[in-house]
C-alpha cells in the first residue's frame, strides 16, 4: 500500500494512492464501518495492527469506493507526516563511500564509524515531496542535498532488539536531508545546517513495511537538473536498519510516528571537485523505486 497525506479544498487528508488516483481513507472506512480512526497518517499509525487491517481491507475492496477516489491532480501531495510530533531522527555518515568522499575531500583518512552517528533535524525543516526548498545565502552559500531511506516507526518501544526491530516498522518514505554545509562546520554541530526551513522534503507516500519486504533491496538516486548526482542501495549501508533501530531505541522511547532517515550515498556536492552547491532554480529529484520521488526547486529568498 501508498498512503499519502495530501490536501484537497481546505482540507487534509489521509490517502490510499494507487494508479494515478488518492482514495479518502476516512470516507471509504466510514463507507464499509471500520472502527478505525483513518482521518490522519498519524492516527493510522498510532492505530497500530488494527488499523493496518482496516487498511488492508479497504485497499482490498477499492473498486467499491468509485465516487471517493479523487484524480490525482485534484489533491495537494503533503510530506506523509506533515508535522512529526518531534524531530527527524537521523545517521550521519552510514555508507562507505560516502565517508570515504567526505575524507577525501578534508584529505585525511578514512575513519568508518563504529556506532551510528545520530542527530535530528527540526520538525519544522519537513516541506512536502514538491515544495520549493528556500536558500538564504545571507545564511548559506553551500547548500547541499541528501537522498535517504527514511523509516516510519509504527509500534513504539525502548530497548528494542535488532532481532525483532523490523516489528516496529509501520513503512518507509523517501527523505532529501537537505544541509547547508558551511552552517554545518560553522557551529560544529549539525542540527543548525540540517534545520532549516522547507530543508527535508519528505514522501511522495509510505510504502507499508509488508509491500517493501527486504529494505535491503531498494535503490536510490538523486538528480541535479536531470544530471545523475547520487546512486547507491541500501544494502550497501554501514549500519543496517535493525541495528539503527537497536542502537537508537537504547534507553531511548520511541514513538509511533517517529521517522528516522537512515543516511545518504555517495555523490554529494560538496565532495565534488570542485564542490558543487545548489543554486537558485535548481530542480534536486531524489528517488527510491517502488516508493516514488521527491521534486524540489531551490528558491532564493527575496531579501527586503
Ligand atoms: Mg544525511
Amino acid at each position: 500500500m501508498k498512503l499519502v497525506s495530501c490536501s484537497e479544498a481546505g482540507r487534509s487528508f489521509a490517502g490510499l494512492w494507487r494508479d494515478g488516483r488518492v482514495l479518502d481513507l476516512a470516507a471509504a472506512g466510514r463507507h464499509v464501518n471500520e472502527a478505525a480512526d483513518l482521518g490522519g497518517m498519524l492516527s493510522i499509525i498510532r492505530g497500530g495492527e488494527r488499523a493496518v487491517a482496516a487498511l488492508q481491507r479497504i485497499a482490498s475492496r477499492g473498486d467499491e469506493f468509485s465516487d471517493l477516489w479523487l484524480d490525482a491532480d485534484r489533491v495537494k501531495l503533503l510530506a506523509p507526516i506533515p508535522v512529526p510530533v518531534r524531530n527527524v531522527f537521523c545517521v550521519g555518515r552510514n555508507y562507505v563511500d560516502h565517508v570515504k568522499e567526505g575524507y577525501a575531500r578534508s584529505g585525511t583518512e578514512t575513519k568508518l564509524p563504529e556506532v551510528p552517528q545520530f542527530f535530528t533535524k527540526a520538525t519544522g525543516a519537513v516541506n512536502s515531496p514538491d515544495g520549493d526548498v528556500r536558500l538564504d545565502t545571507r545564511l548559506t552559500r553551500l547548500l547541499d542535498y541528501e537522498v535517504e531511506l527514511a523509516v516510519v516507526i509504527g509500534r513504539g518501544g525502548r530497548d528494542i532488539a535488532a532481532g525483532s526491530a523490523f516489528d516496529h516498522v509501520f513503512g518507509y518514505t523517501v527523505a532529501n536531508d537537505f544541509t547547508a554545509r558551511d552552517l554545518q562546520r560553522r557551529h560544529e554541530q549539525w542540527f543548525k545546517g540540517k534545520s532549516l526551513d522547507t530543508t527535508c522534503p519528505l514522501g511522495p507516500c509510505i510504502v507499508d513495511r509488508a509491500e517493501i519486504g527486504d529494505p535491503a533491496t531498494l535503490e536510490l538516486s538523486l538528480s541535479v537538473n536531470g544530471e545523475e548526482r547520487q546512486r547507491g542501495r541500501v544494502a550497501q549501508m554501514i549500519f543496517d536498519i535493525p541495528t539503527i533501530i537497536a542502537s537508537l531505541s537504547a534507553g531511548l522511547t520511541l514513538e509511533p510516528g517517529d521517522i528516522i532517515s537512515t543516511g545518504t550515498p555517495s555523490g554529494v556536492g560538496y565532495a565534488m571537485n570542485p564542490p558543487q552547491a545548489l543554486k537558485a532554480g535548481d530542480l534536486v529529484v531524489a528517488r527510491i523505486d517502488r516508493i516514488g520521488e521527491l521534486r524540489n526547486r531551490i528558491v532564493e529568498v527575496r531579501l527586503p
